[in-house]
């Protein structure tokens, strides 16, 4: 199979595979979970990441098996609120 060059959907630049650490948000029953070494393309032009649709089952896939993760990580992360953001409101 010939692979096609992938082209970014937003500024039409090429795009390279890279590997990276997805922070996905679901509802409240799942929560945040964190996938590691996931395949990607990223534009080398405006830098947006790209997830082809096999990666994206395959992230649903382990959500609803539910194996035990990898490892379970404790993280504090800061949570912005533009809604209040004083720059908003010129
Ligand atoms: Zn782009």
């Amino acid at each position: 199979m010939v692979e096609k060059e992938r082209i970014c959907g937003l500024c039409g630049g090429k795009l390279k595979k890279i590997t990276v650490g997805q922070v996905q948000e679901y509802s409240e029953d799942v929560g945040t979970v964190i996938f590691e070494n996931v395949p990607a393309l990223q534009c080398t032009e405006c830098g947006e990441k790209w997830f082809e649709g096999q990666i994206l089952e395959a992230m649903d896939a382990v959500l609803e098996e539910k194996p035990k993760p990898s490892r379970k990580i404790k993280i504090s992360v800061p949570v912005y609120s533009l809604g209040t953001y004083p720059h908003l409101s010129g």
